[in-house]
């Protein structure tokens, strides 16, 4: 299942971002186990470098 770049159309590569996981959560809520979601996955493009992250836990951002 290839994943296209939203940029320039061209096929995007599964990425592992260093010092992972990052924790991202709602601006306005404090991080706590229950609101922080890791990031996963994450893909850069290929071609333009653009890089497409998308959270693990979609629910908490709900
Ligand atoms: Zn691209």
């Amino acid at each position: 299942m290839d994943k296209n770049c939203s940029k320039c159309n061209s096929i995007m590569v599964e990425a592992v971002i260093d010092s992972f996981p990052i924790r991202i959560y709602k601006a306005d809520v404090k991080p706590t186990a229950e609101t922080m979601s890791s990031i996963n996955p994450c893909y850069v493009c290929s071609n333009c470098g653009y890089i497409d992250f998308y959270v693990e836990n979609v629910d908490k951002f709900k």
